[in-house]
């Protein structure tokens, strides 16, 4: 059976529809059968027309009375059919649909599906799909709904899956281990996709989509247990100095450092002195103080005679950093230099070869830094601050600039520990579960439209005592369809409308870079009172002295980005407060506008952020470099995930390389699945 084959040879797929196919990543036969629904509809049990229920989508089995009527009206042509079974009577109509005009033969049964309208009484289904009576293709079972697009209907791929099922039935190679399918008691593969498509009942379903996620997780979590083994294993990291102290840096702190900094900093530190890379993940959330780890730690490399590449996302977070670092790192002699694509090239050329010499001790950047001609003397550590926003490959990219430097990653997206597990599994994580003390809590409220004078008001009030506000927007540009308001409109209305009087200005991610870095510069210098912006502001820039967030369109938000934005205000030792403008009425508006006013802890957002949106949405999954997942759920199957965790550790305490004979088709597994990850 040669899975690899072009979709295009799969029987009803013609030219047209391969491109069709194509667009939803189709390309091959495994691809399609692997393409699994996003639902089912029930319409395996008929029900008699009188018990039809208005709204409910429902099956009927009726015997067609006459002819279908065949009428214009208004350009269109409207298809009428009279049925009736013993219960009742029912109309089923159709538009422009004139070949049905001879569809049906009078006396004879029929199954119908769609939506009924009981209109006191009078049962219509408008555009039901239907069957003859001994036939099954759109009623008499389970239907499964794809995810599809613009032109491609679910009948139309209904079939061509029916089609390529019916083509592997029963020659599909086994892809996971005996042994692992007896003791995890997974259904084979032939009949888990066969039932994933078709399930001839509810209990066939769950059967099958329990190991399709299984094989799924495991795979996923092999392969990244396998990339941090290799780190382990062939690599032999550099030993950093157990005599040079972190605690000389931290006893120079204008502020005594946290318990949780405190831990994690064991936790680094004792990873730079053993013998193998360090791969660690720092977790913490907006302002619980990761920076002042990383400068401790880069302080340790620069001591023992090594330079440390400090990466952040934007030139403002690069020039922050260095600003923070330098205020420190002075007094202890170290160097530090700001790499970013805005300098000039004079300066530049300067800069690298000084790197390259060994004059400059720590180099803080964007990705600029990754450019192929920075060079460094004896790189020993690498940081990236804020993950979320480069790939696996970036990370390593700059490492392979030293000899097995260290790597600290940190990221302020809290997420379950689980899960981090299987997002970062080729990473030890420390996690800085604690806020500076006296961080006062960011108050917060929702409210909607009718209170939006009471928010200017308020927002005034600050200004007026010399604070900053932001004003976040959720879109750049006017979108007619979704009536958000654009930062550049929002701009207008607060500029001219409401605070005439104070300096207004917006910012927003499409702007050019050196443009934004003005504006968030005169914005941390107080020449700028009220800032509307997008979400650029989401990132990490510390400005203490703005003390008022007013978002705009929450409900647009995810918890875990309003959570992010918030993090902006409440860094100086003023109450600040978040204000969240909502519109809706849903009770999962309300449900998340409530989460959100009821706590600051990002951990505890995140996981009902994932409760409430699945974890497709919430991780983005490009940002983490991990590949989508085509079936599972890591929310809904955390239950699944834990034991997979445990069964992949449990694999490769037994065979870490993973080559007995009995894991074969596991090492196949995650080779095709994760050749980009496994270079590393
Ligand atoms: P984040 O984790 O979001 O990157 P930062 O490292 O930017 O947070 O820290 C936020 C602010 O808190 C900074 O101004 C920093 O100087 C300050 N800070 C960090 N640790 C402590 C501490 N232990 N006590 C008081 N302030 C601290
Ligand atoms: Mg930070």
């Amino acid at each position: 059976m040669d899975l690899s084959k072009d979709v295009k040879y799969v029987k009803g797929v013609g030219p047209s529809r391969v491109q069709l196919l194509n667009k939803l990543g189709i390309f091959t036969l495994e691809d399609l059968i692997t393409y699994y629904p996003r639902t089912y509809e029930d319409r395996s049990k008929a029900k008699n027309i009188v018990e039809c229920v208005n709204g409910e989508e429902t099956v009927i089995e009726a015997i067609a009375c006459g002819k279908v009527s065949d009428v214009r009206l208004k350009g269109k042509t409207m298809q009428k059919l009279l049925v009736r079974d013993e219960t009742g009577s029912a109309t089923m109509t159709w538009f422009n649909q004139s070949y049905l005009k001879n569809k049906f033969k009078i006396g004879q049964k029929y199954k119908f599906y769609g939506k009924i309208t009981n209109n006191f009484g009078k049962i219509t289904i408008n555009s039901p799909v239907f069957d003859e009576e001994e036939t099954n293709f759109n009623t008499g079972k389970i239907i499964p709904l794809y995810p599809l697009t613009y032109k491609l209907s679910q009948n139309v791929l209904r079939k061509i899956m029916e089609n390529a099922l019916l083509e592997v039935e029963n020659n599909l190679k086994e892809t996971l281990p005996g042994y692992i399918l007896e003791q995890y008691k997974l259904e084979e593969i032939n009949k888990s996709i066969k039932d994933i498509h078709f399930p001839r009942e509810l209990k066939d379903f769950e059967i099958a989509r329990k190991r399709l996620v299984f094989e799924e997780l495991l795979s996923t979590q092999l392969a990244l247990l396998q990339i941090k083994n290799n780190y382990i294993s062939n690599q032999n990291g550099i030993e950093f100095d157990k005599e040079i102290k972190i605690s000389d840096v931290i006893n120079i702190l204008p502020f005594k450092l946290t318990k949780a900094q405190l831990r994690v900093l064991e936790e680094i530190d004792n990873d730079m002195e053993s013998k193998k890379s360090m791969n660690r993940l720092l977790q913490g959330d907006v302002g619980s103080g990761k920076t002042v780890v990383a400068m401790c730690a880069a302080y340790k490399a620069v001591k023992c005679g090594y330079q440390a590449a400090i990466m952040a996302p934007t030139a403002i977070l690069a020039t922050q950093h260095l600003e923070n670092f330098q205020n420190i790192l002075k007094k202890l002699d170290i160097r530090c230099e700001l790499l970013i694509s805005g300098i000039s090239k004079k300066k530049k050329e300067e800069l690298l070869e000084r790197l390259e010499q060994g004059q400059i001790d720590i180099l803080i950047g964007t990705h600029a830094i990754i450019e192929e001609n920075v060079k460094f003397k004896n790189l020993g550590l690498v940081v990236t601050d804020e993950q979320h926003r480069f790939g696996v490959k970036q990370r390593t990219k700059i490492a392979q600039k030293g000899k097995n430097p260290d790597v600290l990653v940190m990221t302020a997206t809290p997420i379950p520990r689980t899960l981090a597990l299987i997002l970062y599994g080729d990473l030890d994580i420390s996690i800085i579960d604690e806020l500076p003390p006296n961080r006062k809590k960011v108050e917060t409220f929702a409210v909607q439209k009718n209170m939006t004078e009471r928010v200017n008001a308020f927002i005034e009030k600050q200004v007026k005592e010399g604070h900053q506000a932001y004003i976040v927007c959720p879109l750049v540009e006017e979108n007619e369809e979704l009536d958000l308001k654009s930062v550049e409109q929002l701009y207008e209305t607060y500029k001219t409308e409401i605070f005439p009087q104070y300096k207004v200005e917006y910012i927003h991610g499409k702007m050019r870079p050196r443009e934004k870095d003005s504006i968030m510069e005169r914005f941390k210098s107080g020449e700028i009172d009220i800032l509307i912006s997008t979400t650029v502001i989401e990132v990490g820039v510390d400005v203490p002295n703005s003390n008022i967030m007013v978002i705009e369109n929450a409900e647009r938000f995810g918890l875990a980005q309003l959570h992010q934005l918030r993090g902006r205000v409440g860094r100086g030792d003023y109450q600040s407060y978040c204000i969240l403008k909502f519109e809706g009425k849903s009770k999962m508006v309300r449900e998340r506008m409530n989460i959100m006013c009821s706590t600051n802890d990002g951990f505890v957002i995140s996981e009902k952020d994932l409760e409430l949106r699945g974890s497709g949405d919430f991780f983005g999954t490009l940002q983490h470099g991990i590949p989508e997942f085509k079936i599972a759920n890591l929310f809904e199957d955390m239950p699944i995930l834990k034991i997979v965790q445990n069964a992949a550790i449990e694999i490769m305490k037994d065979d870490a390389k993973l080559e007995k004979e009995k894991n074969q088709l596991l090492n196949k597994l995650i080779k095709t699945k994760f050749m980009d990850r496994i270079e590393i």
